[in-house]
């Protein structure tokens, strides 16, 4: 039986060209504006590791999409 990737789109509904690809959050190091991309296609709840862009100390990034597309985007330090 095929697995169907599309089955993501039940629990998340995309196409509107209304979510959120990039926010900007505070690094919790340096304190630095820092616009980061977002991957609406990796769920509507997200959690990974990124590195700041300004000082390269990693990030616990959390991102949960609402249904209106816009993204709640949370950065804590790693070693918290
Ligand atoms: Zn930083």
């Amino acid at each position: 039986m095929m697995r169907d990737d599309d089955e993501l789109d039940e629990d998340f509904p995309l196409g509107d060209g209304t979510v959120d690809t990039a926010a900007t959050v505070q690094c919790p190091y340096c304190s630095e504006d820092v616009e980061i991309s977002l991957d609406p296609g990796g769920g509507a709840e997200q959690q990974y590791v990124e590195d700041c862009q300004v000082c390269c100390q990693p990030w616990r990034v959390q991102v949960a999409y609402q249904e209106d597309g816009h993204a709640d985007v949370t950065v804590t330090a790693l070693d918290a």
